[in-house]
């Protein structure tokens, strides 16, 4: 029964940014083993003060009244023309309407879409939100306009996702993301940040999110980590040429996607569930988004990324989503 479960599992795991179109089911990971870990103390300094959103004329973005985060498009006589996590066209009337943003932060995965499983139980749609709103906190804690594409376990398409950083101008938006079927054992963390293709300041932030993020996961001695072969700082074309990751291809903004870790390699699901390592990865975060925003840092652990053939894990798309309720019943 345990084999049967360990193979149901294995073969649920996605591998991770998801791209618009469906893909086959990932390929089962190798399982590394369970090594004790130190706990690393760290000091976290505290980040350079960032500006705010300069606030725009119009409102940009709205928390609906029922707490989901949504672009806004235009208005209408009865409240805000939106476009919903499906991709849908609605009106809201009320809620609190967002004008601009320093910093767009976007939990990957979501509702129906898990996004990579541990052999723990540690959902990555879960450890994203977890990472991604501890960063926020960081940020906001300096002084910057934070939003995330979604505060809840509630499915986002990757166009809204995109769109919510377009419209509300933002400086920086960074997808949190955890990863999946990695080549094999590594000698040091598989950290991965992937950045818009043909644009230099997406470059910069992936490079400085490698950077932060690689260096903190590195400080945790004893872990059976795993890896692609081109671990590092990458970007990834599709067939016509543009981006293959749909967040970062209708960004509009200085975007970068961070993959954290290999959720499948269970020493690294185990890491993950900590709250003190979560904390760790977003203060890494807050800190590689702080220096894009003040400094000329180039960032660093650029590679070529290798040819890949084999799509991304499923989701993303709009079919058979199901938008969650936008107004509070009257
Ligand atoms: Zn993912």
């Amino acid at each position: 029964m345990r084999r049967a479960a360990l193979v149901a599992v294995a073969l649920l795991l996605a591998a991770c940014a998801a791209e618009e179109e469906a893909a086959p089911p990932a390929s089962p990971s190798t399982t590394g083993t369970t090594t004790a870990v130190a706990t690393t103390t760290t000091t976290t300094a505290p980040l350079p003060a960032l500006p705010g959103a300069v606030p725009t004329p119009d409102p940009r973005g709205l928390v609906t009244p029922t707490g989901v985060v949504v672009p806004v498009v235009g208005t209408a006589a009865e409240g805000l023309r939106v476009r919903t996590p499906c991709g849908s066209s609605a009106v809201v009337a009320g809620g609190t309407p967002l004008f601009g943003a320093t910093v767009v932060l976007d939990p990957g995965h979501g509702g129906d879409e898990p996004g990579a499983l541990g052999a723990n139980g540690l959902r990555e749609a879960d450890l994203n939100l977890a990472v991604a709103q501890r960063a926020a906190d960081r940020l906001r804690a300096a002084g910057a306009t934070v939003v995330l594409t979604r505060t809840t376990d509630v499915r986002v398409t990757l166009t809204t996702r995109a769109l919510l950083a377009k419209r509300l101008g933002a400086g920086a938006l960074v997808s949190v993301h955890h990863t999946a079927d990695p080549d094999g054992p590594s000698d040091r963390p598989g950290t991965e940040a992937w950045y818009r293709v043909d644009d230099p300041p997406s470059r910069r932030l992936a490079g400085l999110v490698q950077e932060e993020v690689a260096g903190t996961f590195a400080a945790y001695d004893g872990v059976a980590w795993q890896a692609d072969r081109d671990a590092g700082a990458k970007s990834r074309r599709r067939a016509g040429g543009d981006d293959y990751y749909g967040v970062l291809r209708d960004a509009g903004v200085p975007a970068a996607i961070s993959e954290g870790l290999f959720l499948s390699n269970p020493p690294e699901a185990a890491l993950l569930a900590r709250p003190d390592v979560q904390q760790a990865e977003a203060d890494a975060l807050a800190r590689a988004v702080a220096r894009f925003l003040t400094t000329d840092d180039a960032g660093s652990g650029f590679v070529d990324a290798y040819p890949r053939r084999e799509a991304a894990g499923p989701g993303g798309g709009s079919a058979g989503c199901v938008d969650p309720p936008l107004t509070l019943p009257r």
